[in-house]
């Protein structure tokens, strides 16, 4: 990931981060200047905003939590491919 220094816009390095909520969507970037003439030290805040495209994974989980709100013969059904119920 790329750190610009807020005040000289050279490169700047994370030396640590501390995420702010159990599901690490958002946390506090600890970060210092690479250009010996400013040596900045900073907080920048990184921030999940939205997902483009959903992960597959999301889909399998969705896939199997509709199945598994099926009775045994639904799901049966549903594999041998008749409409449920
Ligand atoms: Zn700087």
């Amino acid at each position: 990931m790329h750190i610009t220094c807020p005040h000289c816009l050279h490169k700047a390095h994370i030396t640590s981060s501390n995420d702010l909520n159990d599901e690490k969507t958002i946390s506090d970037l600890y970060c210092i200047c690479l250009n010996p003439d400013c040596a900045g030290r900073f907080v920048m805040q990184l921030a999940f905003q939205r997902w483009l495209a959903p992960p597959a994974i999301s889909i399998v989980q969705l896939a199997a939590n509709l199945l598994n709100t099926l009775s045994k013969a639904e799901r049966e059904a549903l594999l041998q491919g008749l409409p449920p119920g």
